[in-house]
């Protein structure tokens, strides 16, 4: 799902209440960028359980997969994590990965993940 506006201003100004460190626009800008989520509510218990750890410094580490997510919502963030191959590619939909397979160069079980063609097994 996609979030809304509202509800990225919601979570902003939750997140801030908790963290008044974590700056309001500094988090609009962050959901804006990751609007992409599994749900609203995954979003919100993973969103708060990194609020509340005092060793997380900043709200960047909110939208990385991990445990702070709920478990149903893991498998879907997986697909979202960026291409170890391309920077700012995400690596299920990476257009250098699939642009790789279609030459050739590349398996497709290999899409977002590292691939060194020198590797492959003959
Ligand atoms: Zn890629």
């Amino acid at each position: 799902m996609t979030i809304t506006d509202q509800q990225g201003r919601a979570i902003a100004y939750l997140l801030h209440e908790i963290r008044p460190d974590w700056g309001i626009a500094s988090l609009m800008s962050l959901i804006d960028k990751h609007r992409d989520v599994p749900s609203l509510g995954a979003l919100i218990i993973a969103a708060i359980t990194k609020a509340m750890e005092p060793s997380c410094q900043t709200p960047a580490p909110i939208f990385r997969p991990g445990p702070h997510w709920p478990e149903k919502a893991r498998p879907l963030l997986a697909r979202a994590a960026p291409c170890e191959d391309h920077i700012g590619q995400d690596g299920y939909t990476c257009r250098s990965c699939h642009a790789d397979v279609k030459a050739g160069i590349r398996p497709a079980d290999r899409i977002g993940k590292h691939h060194e063609p020198e590797s492959e097994e003959p």
